[in-house]
């Protein structure tokens, strides 16, 4: 690709890098710095079971961050498995319902790193009960 002005000794205006045209004519969206996501097995992961107001149960995975991670991908990831609805708090990913086994499973062939998994003193999930 040849630069416009290449090659002109003097009064070289800048140029955008994308378009090619000068910064004050150019229309391209400004830069955006794209987040680069880690990959899934440097990551941990912790599940647990919580209950909410209602009685009702959420699925709460933690441990990730936004920056390094697709938050938004990944909850529609989670919501589509377990055909619920979820949300994402703070740094949470919060799925309706008892989800721990089915969100544990996805989550590791996905290949995160699951801190624990078990549920512990708390409802178990697909007892039915
Ligand atoms: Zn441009």
């Amino acid at each position: 690709m040849t630069r416009l002005f290449a090659g002109t000794p003097f009064d070289k205006p800048p140029t955008c890098g994308t378009c090619g045209q000068l910064e004050g004519t150019c229309t391209c969206p400004p830069a955006v710095t794209v987040p680069t996501w880690a990959e899934p097995r440097t990551q941990t992961v912790k599940l647990f079971e919580e209950k909410r107001k209602g009685n009702r149960f959420v699925t709460i995975v933690r441990g990730l961050s936004p920056e390094t991670t697709d938050f938004a991908a990944l909850l529609t990831t989670l919501k589509n498995t377990c055909g619920a609805g979820g949300s994402i708090e703070e740094h949470d990913l919060v799925i309706q319902g008892q989800q721990l086994v089915r969100l544990t499973d996805t989550l590791r062939q996905s290949g995160y790193r699951i801190a624990g998994g078990k549920a512990k003193g708390g409802p178990t999930s697909g007892t039915g009960r």
